[in-house]
């Protein structure tokens, strides 16, 4: 590759058009392409910081060659004033504008010689580090990120707020709190295909948006396995409707055992077989069905076809004694959701204290209408229970308010250290509370024997986990349930 270096060329024929092309140049096309000529002045420098602007970026990467050797590899580091559009909202654009200024004087002195640092947008900075990978990106941004937090000095004049001071007051200069977001991306030169710059900016900014990838020191770092996650999210949900209507889904079931007597229940969990990616786990596909509320779709058949199973199953000898299904919380919002439910029952004949809706504390939703549908599903005669306790913020508040048959305790709690007395009083506590209200417990992911004593020991009604068995297909679950019962006889008798 040659390297070429920034040189100011007289302006002449620089159009918008070739900007916008140049954005989505492989970033080896763009460096090795001289600087568009004919820049206008304004586009080139952000008036608020004087720094180059966004559109500058991509005329002047050519100049980010390093001055020595090749360029292998670039990484962006993306800085955002937190809630910026709010700040100005508050204080008013000129408070905005001292903000940005501020911010931007505090990068500028500590920048390394050969990065490049741009006004991306208002609140935003980009800074370009030529042959630096990931790792040194993260190093980077956490030293900018330290250089530039902290309040900022807002001049009293250009605060528009009711709350700032009144102009009389002794001092001019307001403080104003300030956090900073930052993200960063790197590319190899060599990697194929190459980004362009303004995909490896934008990778730098998702991974800023996602609070989940910013380690301890707040710099979250572009992860492209995350990402790929998340895109076949969105492509998925786009073909689940087709899914449910071309019979792609299956349902298995999975064992949830009494921990002294009783029958064996069998919780129904979805399965997608996806003719090109194989069988897909719900990870892969209910998060994003969520989002887009393609999940009732889903429900509803999952809700059908395991009523339909059990209703087959309770003429057998072999039968759960119940079955359990999934129903995402946004169904409760839905407030023909229990008469959907009821007008189900009555057509297949199921009988509703064996059926069992598993509502998940994970996506919490308003606590007066969940309790509203709950109390209606219950009052046809089905059981409820509240999925993953402990997952959600008050838990406490939710279990009051929530009137409940079962009580899943999810299994962070079943699987925690077993010499954590914290840990086990907790569940011993919520073992006993629930109890004396009638609930059945049960303890989620018992995948040891310890898990399973310790579960036992504390008083918990049923265990579910790989340790009894794996979800299964409706036929094998059946056989299952008939070895078990075999099994205890045999112990019994
Ligand atoms: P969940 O309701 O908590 O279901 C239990 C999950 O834990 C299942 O994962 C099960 O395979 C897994 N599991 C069971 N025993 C163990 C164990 O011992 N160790 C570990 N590590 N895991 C265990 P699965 O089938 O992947 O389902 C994941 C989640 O997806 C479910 O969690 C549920 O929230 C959701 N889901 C599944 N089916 C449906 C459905 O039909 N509708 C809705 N809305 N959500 C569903
Ligand atoms: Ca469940
Ligand atoms: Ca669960």
């Amino acid at each position: 590759m040659t390297t070429t270096t920034w040189v100011q060329q007289p302006h002449s024929r620089f159009g918008f058009s070739q900007l916008i092309e140049r954005r989505h140049l492989p970033l080896d096309e763009l460096v090795v392409q001289p600087p568009i000529q004919g820049v206008s002045p304004g586009l080139v420098r952000d008036p608020v910081t004087g720094l180059p602007s966004v559109d500058a970026m991509y005329m002047a990467v050519p100049g980010v060659v390093p001055r020595e050797g090749r360029l292998e590899s670039l990484a962006a580091v993306v800085i955002q004033i937190e809630h910026f559009p709010e700040l100005v909202a508050a204080f008013g654009p000129a408070a905005g504008d001292v903000v940005c200024a501020g911010i931007a004087d505090r990068v500028r002195t500590v920048i390394r010689r050969g990065d490049y640092l741009f006004c991306a947008a208002p609140g935003e900075l980009v800074v370009l580090c030529p042959n630096v990978d990931d790792e040194v990106a993260a190093q980077i941004g956490v030293r900018l990120r330290h250089a530039a937090t902290g309040p900022l000095e807002v001049p009293q004049a250009a605060i528009e707020s009711p709350l700032a001071p009144p102009p009389s007051a002794t001092q001019d200069m307001v403080p104003v709190g300030i956090q900073l977001l930052v993200g960063a991306s790197s590319a190899r030169l060599a990697e194929a295909p190459v980004p362009s710059l303004s995909r490896l900016v934008g990778r730098a900014r998702t991974a800023l948006a996602h609070p989940r990838l910013a380690g301890v020191d707040g710099v979250a770092v572009y992860d492209a396995e995350h990402q790929r996650r998340r895109d076949q999210g969105f492509v998925l949900a786009g073909q689940l409707l087709d899914a449910v209507e071309l019979g792609q889904l299956r349902l298995v079931w999975q064992p949830i055992v009494p921990a002294r007597r009783g029958e064996v229940w069998a919780e129904a969990l979805v399965r997608w077989d996806h003719p090109e990616l194989g069988l897909l786990t719900p990870d892969q596909f209910i998060p994003e069905a969520e989002r887009t509320g393609l999940i009732a779709a889903l429900d509803r058949w999952v809700m059908r076809t395991a009523v339909e199973q059990a209703v087959e199953w309770f003429a057998e000898p072999d039968a759960p004694g119940a079955i359990s299904v999934n129903a995402s919380p946004s169904e409760l919002l839905d407030p023909d959701y229990p008469a959907r439910v009821g007008a189900l029952l009555a057509e297949t004949g199921m009988e509703p204290s064996r059926l069992i809706i598993e509502i998940t504390e994970r996506n919490p939703v308003d606590l007066a209408t969940a309790a509203r549908a709950i109390d209606q599903l219950r009052a046809l005669g089905v059981l409820v229970a509240l999925d993953d306790l402990g997952t959600g913020d008050s838990s406490t508040e939710r279990l009051r308010a929530l009137h409940v048959d079962v009580v899943k305790i999810d299994r962070s709690y079943v699987q925690g250290d077993p010499a954590d007395r914290r840990n086990l009083a907790i569940v011993k506590g919520m073992v006993a509370t629930l109890q004396s209200l009638g609930t059945v417990t049960v303890a989620e992911g018992v995948e040891t024997l310890s898990q399973l004593d310790t579960m036992t020991e504390l008083g918990v009604d049923r265990i579910q986990g790989f340790l009894w068995s794996l979800p299964l297909p409706a036929d094998d679950t059946a056989a299952w349930i008939a070895g078990h019962k075999a099994a205890v006889q045999r112990r019994r008798g």
